[in-house]
């Protein structure tokens, strides 16, 4: 969730357009908070992937 600079009012965060007063947020921004998202991700999954590699490492020494 994102508030609206113009109305104050809480809508979804990947909005482009607030639907109470039509405000216009920045495409660029989105975008890039979306990367952000999905990198956090991806980073998450891959130090997830290599913990486990290093458990079973750790249990076959
Ligand atoms: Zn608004």
């Amino acid at each position: 969730m994102k508030k609206c600079p113009q109305c104050q009012n809480l809508i979804r965060k990947y909005c482009m357009v607030c639907p109470f007063c039509g405000y216009k947020f920045s495409v660029l921004q989105t975008i890039i908070e979306a990367i952000w998202y999905i990198f956090l991700v991806i980073v998450l999954f891959v130090a997830a992937i290599l913990l486990i590699l290093n458990v079973w490492d750790f249990n076959w020494a």
